[in-house]
């Protein structure tokens, strides 16, 4: 059985006049997440390393910022179109492990609701999306607190992606040793 894992890494600032998204859930704050979308930082990570995982480019590739289309757009659909372009391949998520970095606001009570919008659209129960949240112990840029102007988030993502149909294996590689 073919595994695939992919990472993924997102960073938008935190600015006042816009709403903070993260994981496809609406987080009351006074600033939110500036972008060309929604800025789900969360969501546009986890679409990296889907695209990743099957080299399929970047997020920036398939929904490029100077596309009028793309303004303002729920990530939550762009991250539907990346679960529908692995499942094209063949592939289907076994499951997500995330991180976000950020100071404030404090995510824990919007966790469940994270994995649960993210898993609806991965197609995967709840407990295969995992969702952690760390600080930079107020080091860096994402760790002013006084500021809380910017937001970094590190999630690391592994979906690994499991192959579903055999007539959509790929030839195995034949492999021609080098003394050959
Ligand atoms: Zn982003």
């Amino acid at each position: 059985m073919s595994y695939r894992i992919g990472s993924g890494v997102d960073f938008h600032q935190l600015v006042i006049g816009k709403e903070l998204w993260i994981g496809g859930v609406l987080i009351p704050h006074h600033k939110g997440a500036d972008g060309h979308s929604d800025a789900d930082v969360l969501l546009h990570a986890i679409c990296d390393a889907l695209l990743g995982a099957l080299a399929l480019g970047d997020i920036g590739f398939h929904f490029p910022n100077t596309d009028e289309k793309f303004k303002n757009i729920r990530s939550i659909l762009l991250l539907e179109h990346c679960y529908q372009l692995i499942t094209k391949s063949g592939y289907t998520v076994v499951n997500v492990d995330s991180t976000l970095c950020l100071e404030n606001p404090k995510i824990k009570e919007y966790v469940p609701m994270m994995q649960l919008a993210i898993s609806q659209s991965l197609k995967v129960t709840v407990k295969d999306v995992s969702v952690k949240a760390t600080t930079t112990e107020t080091m860096g840029f994402a760790g002013i607190k006084s500021l809380s102007s910017s937001l970094s988030v590190y999630p690391t993502l592994a979906p690994r992606l499991l192959k579903v149909s055999p007539q959509l294996r790929p030839e195995p590689f034949s492999v021609v040793p080098l003394w050959k």
